[in-house]
């Protein structure tokens, strides 16, 4: 098992599956404590703790929604309970719910800003609230607390047909950037991750779809899919003090996705 964060405790939310799963998995092998979150996935969530556990690591499963303020306040509690503390925040929770624009229902832009933004934000809430009654703790880590945000390429790339998950990660980015700006004084790093195409449950139908996944290759530039891990690398780098004087930024994690592919062979 690393080191590079023992004794620290990390809680993650959406773990039961896809980048969750392998960030909670990749912070327990550097020797965190994980709080496994899932909202109704729970054999998903416990076969993540038990693969934590297989390899000698701390963790817990935890019920939780994390749009609703009174569930995200009972999971916190049940991490301070098991753990006694908190470092690290990777608010990963995150859907999709596509639909041409005029045919939107407001059902749908509620659903996915109310989990993607005000999630994030009713997560980072919890963890900054106790980051500053704590203070940095000497020998765990040089910050207070390190708070990572699943974002997307559609912070920063139009998405026709999903305008509301375009714009829950556009709002991320700016709810990520002012937080770190208020926090930094008080040594809170947060940073912000957007992956790419990742092979998730979330895109399941194109990757599964040869035809489909001919087409997304293209927007690639690396020309491969992602995988969870590719981005739980970097989950880990950004909850380590490896990246200490890295805040209020977004690492794409992409294949190249952002380097418009358009342009592949001079445009
Ligand atoms: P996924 O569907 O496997 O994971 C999403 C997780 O969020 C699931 O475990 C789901 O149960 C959980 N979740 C949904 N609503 C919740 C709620 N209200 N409370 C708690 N948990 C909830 O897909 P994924 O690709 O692993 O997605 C993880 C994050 O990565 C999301 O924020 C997504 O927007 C982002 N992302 C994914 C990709 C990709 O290509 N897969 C690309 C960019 C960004």
């Amino acid at each position: 098992m690393g080191k590079l964060l023992k004794g620290q405790v990390a809680l993650v939310t959406g773990a039961s599956s896809g980048i969750g799963s392998a960030a909670a998995i990749f912070l327990a092998k550097e020797g965190a404590m994980v709080g496994v979150n899932y909202h109704s996935d729970r054999e998903g969530a416990a076969s993540v703790v038990a693969e934590i556990k297989r390899s000698g690591g701390k963790a817990i499963s935890i019920q939780a929604d994390v749009g609703d303020e009174k569930s995200v306040e009972t999971m916190f509690a049940a991490v301070f309970e098991e753990f006694g503390n908190l470092d690290i925040l990777v608010s990963n929770a995150g859907i999709q719910q596509d639909a041409a624009f005029h045919k939107m229902t407001l059902a749908q832009w509620n659903k996915v800003i109310n989990t993607n933004l005000t999630g994030a934000f009713l997560c980072a809430r919890a963890a900054v609230k106790y980051f500053l009654k704590r203070g940095v703790v000497e020998g765990i880590s040089r910050s207070a607390g390190k708070i990572i945000f699943m974002s997307s390429v559609h912070q920063e790339i139009p998405w026709a047909g999903h305008v509301n998950y375009a714009a829950s990660k556009g709002g991320l980015t700016e709810l990520m950037r002012s937080l770190a700006q208020e926090t930094a004084d008080d040594m809170i790093r947060v940073n912000s991750i957007a992956p790419g195409a990742i092979k998730t449950n979330i895109n399941k139908e194109v990757w599964s779809d040869e035809a489909r996944l001919k087409e997304l290759l293209k927007l690639i530039p690396y020309n491969r899919i992602g995988v969870p891990e590719d981005v739980a690398e970097g989950i880990v780098w950004l909850a380590s003090d490896k990246s200490e004087y890295v805040n209020g930024t977004t690492l794409f994690i992409d294949g190249g996705m952002t380097l418009y592919p358009g342009f592949v062979g001079n445009g």
